[in-house]
């Protein structure tokens, strides 16, 4: 049997079991091997029954004290002892297991395991895992047991039982890692680390196994990103464009001066795209740093240079308002540019005629959504892609975007804050910049944390801020009817907050159920002030700029992550007017307390990742996860960044020895290599 066989091979497994392995994704032993653990049980010393506590799973060992019993219903027989020890009896019982009577001998000592709850005789225990005689437990005791995630029909026992098969029969050999490199790093052998994820006998073991599995991920995952890339030399820059009058006119009309963070990236920008090398270069800057103008100077640049500009936006809203924003701003600008709008939801009829638009080269800046890279679209001149709120797509997308020019300039927008050395591994071919400063203009936002209770102060102070000229954001995180036993229906809520308002202020809602152009409509009477308050759920978290907003107040904030707070704040505080944050909760759990007095006393959103991570461990950080492309299943970017590094640098070393994995020491690695690539490409659905 090797990692290749059908779990079928595997005593026990048969029809049935095949199937419901099947839905987890385990069809091979191999695949069945790195279905890992999703956590461990530990069994810890057993305790006295005078120690147990209500709702916890303990160990307890005493003698059996009388006879055992069966009562209950037919339907639902109970078993149930009493087990003594010399700080007081404990009553045990068990569900349908009547045949229990006759295994234990009155007066034998045994070990029970098992949940504590509390009844009106007092602590019971419930159904809890025997070890009989008691000696057998130390056979697990203070092990780690694994936990895994399972499916209908899938037991833990039934994953178990056939891992310790797996794990035993197969012959699992040096694994990908070729043996020099796995001992330059002082990694775990492949069998011992497969045998220690599954069955660590200490923590060690475990944190050992571990470091392995997830250098392995690593690995792969780089170097599958670098045959991705392919092409190891930096493409010279096809592109001649010559310094022009037009920009500096636009720069005087803005209504600002750039700050000199902005200043010094749109230096780097313009070096690059004039550069000998065609511009890869990542722009990160928290929310409200103004990355949107950057870019859009980028974009000019290549449109007064005759060429193209694209730029992709994560939802059609955000691309709607880059559109708008951009032509007005070229309208009033006396900058005679053709900007163009291509998003999935428009007509067949109105896409038809953005295409030719953009086929022609008419269209000279286009902004859209996904719809930009869909195969009917076909460019002029592309000589600059833009992605905004990178952290929203995968790498294909933006590659899909970058293929539709010839070797365009490429300028990636992303508030994520990630550590510089996180980012170069992981943008590996990117230059990165980063916009350190907010505008000057910029009053801190105020923030507090506050209980349902002060709901109406709140909706005062709105109103307050209203009739002084400001708008509002709410928050509500569900829509759906079903979601809303604890959740403010956004609906309902929005009907309670017009009431409350009274006339004069208009409250319109927004949600991800609606249609774009209802959508759009809502955010472009916001953007009008024709709406003075919007109630909305999570959907304008990216991007949507409306400076005139100042207060957001945010529902349930206990239900967010801290870095999504974060992005959700940034709506507001985007102009020059001083604004405030509502982060209203009704819970009161110590944890949750915690974490919103971290966004209470900081608006760095650097620094608040930093936070997140330290407080939940590694979570959505900044919606990071929906990328898709770290999700990893051992490892984890941040936490295991050393790992990163190390497995980075190997990757490097790899492939300046042996570019092509020819070397038959690498044979493995190459192997495993291109089952992820393919795997990649069959998931690229474009
Ligand atoms: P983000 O970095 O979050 O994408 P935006 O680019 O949307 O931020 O900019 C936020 C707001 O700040 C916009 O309204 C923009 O017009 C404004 N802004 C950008 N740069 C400056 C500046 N240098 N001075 C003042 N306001 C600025
Ligand atoms: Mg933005």
């Amino acid at each position: 049997m090797d990692e290749y066989s059908g779990i079928r091979e595997l005593k026990g497994i048969g029809e049935k079991a095949e199937k419901t392995f099947g839905k987890v994704g385990v069809h091979t032993v191999g695949e069945l091997l790195h279905y890992y653990p999703r956590g461990y049980e530990v069994y810890e010393d057993p305790v006295t029954v005078g120690e147990l506590e209500e709702g916890r799973t303990m160990t307890v060992s005493g003698a059996i004290y009388g006879r055992v019993q069966v009562g209950g219903s037919p339907k639902m027989q109970i078993t149930t002892l009493y087990l003594k020890d010399l700080t007081g009896t404990l009553k045990v019982v068990w569900f349908r297991m009547p045949f229990l009577r006759n295994t234990f001998a009155r007066g034998g000592v045994v070990t029970l395991r098992g949940r504590i709850v509390c009844k009106k005789e007092g602590l019971v225990m419930e159904h809890p895992e025997i070890f009989y005689p008691s000696i057998k437990y130390e056979e697990k005791r203070a092990s780690l047991q694994p936990v895994y995630p399972l499916t209908n029909g899938l037991t833990n026992n039934a994953v178990l039982k056939a891992m310790k098969q797996a794990a035993e029969s197969v012959d699992l050999g040096d694994g990908i890692l070729p043996e020099a490199l796995r001992k330059e790093y002082g990694l775990a052998g492949y069998g011992e680390a497969i045998r220690g994820i599954h069955f660590p006998k200490t923590k060690e073991e475990f944190y050992h196994a571990r470091e392995r599995l997830v250098f392995e991920e690593f690995l792969l995952f780089i170097l599958s990103l670098r045959m991705l890339k392919e092409q190891e030399d930096r493409v010279l820059n096809p592109y001649c464009f010559k310094e022009q009058e037009k920009i500096g006119e636009f720069l005087k009309k803005l209504p600002y001066e750039l700050t000199d963070a902005q200043k010094s990236v749109w230096r780097e920008i313009r070096q690059d795209m004039t550069g000998i090398h065609v511009m890869s270069r990542l722009v990160q800057g928290d929310v409200g740093s103004g990355k949107t103008v950057v870019a859009l100077l980028a974009m000019l640049f290549a449109g007064v240079n005759g060429c193209q500009a694209a730029m992709m936006a994560p939802t059609e809203v955000l691309a709607r308002q880059h559109f708008e924003n951009i032509r007005r701003m070229l309208s009033e600008y006396e900058i005679p540019l053709h900007t163009e709008l291509l998003t999935g939801s428009m007509t067949a009829k109105e896409k038809k005629e953005a295409y030719a638009r953009i086929s022609s080269g008419e269209a000279q800046l286009i902004i859209g959504t996904h719809a930009l890279i869909q195969e009917k679209v076909a460019y002029q001149r592309l000589a600059l892609v833009v992605t905004d709120e990178q952290h929203r797509f995968g790498v294909k997308q933006r590659e899909a975007l970058a293929g539709k020019g010839e070797y365009p300039h490429i300028l990636v927008m992303s508030a994520t804050p990630i550590p510089r050395t996180l980012a170069i591994i992981l943008y590996g071919d990117l230059d990165i910049s980063v916009i350190k400063e907010l505008p000057k203009n910029r009053l801190p936002i105020k923030n507090c944390v506050v209980d349902t209770g002060y709901r109406n102060t709140a909706y005062q102070f709105m109103k307050k801020q209203i009739l002084s000229g400001r708008q509002c954001y709410i928050i509500c995180p569900m829509v759906e009817e079903s979601d809303s036993l604890e959740v403010e229906n956004v609906t309902d809520y929005t009907e309670i907050v017009k009431e409350t308002m009274g006339r004069g202020i208009t409250v319109s809602c927004l949600h991800g159920k609606m249609k774009e152009a209802q959508k759009d409509e809502i955010m472009e009477k916001f953007a009008r002030n024709e709406i003075q308050i919007l109630v909305s759920t999570t959907v304008i978290e990216v991007g949507i700029d409306v400076p005139n907003a100042s207060v957001i107040m945010i529902e349930n904030a206990e239900r967010f992550g801290l870095a999504q707070l974060h992005q959700l704040r940034g709506r507001v505080g985007r102009g020059g007017h001083q604004s405030y944050c509502i982060f209203m909760s009704a819970s009161k759990s110590k944890e949750t307390r915690e974490r919103l007095e971290i966004l209470n006393h900081s608006n760095d959103g650097f620094f608040i990742a930093g936070e997140d991570l330290r407080l939940r461990g590694p979570g959505d950080l900044f919606g990071i996860r929906q990328s898709g492309i770290l999700d990893f299943r051992l490892g984890d970017v941040f936490q295991d960044s050393k790992i990163l590094k190390n497995a980075s640098e190997a990757a490097k070393a790899l492939l300046e020895e042996d570019s092509k994995l020819t070397d038959p020491k690498n044979s493995q690695l190459k192997k495993a290599l291109e089952h992820v690539v393919a795997k990649n490409a069959l998931e690229t659905t474009l």
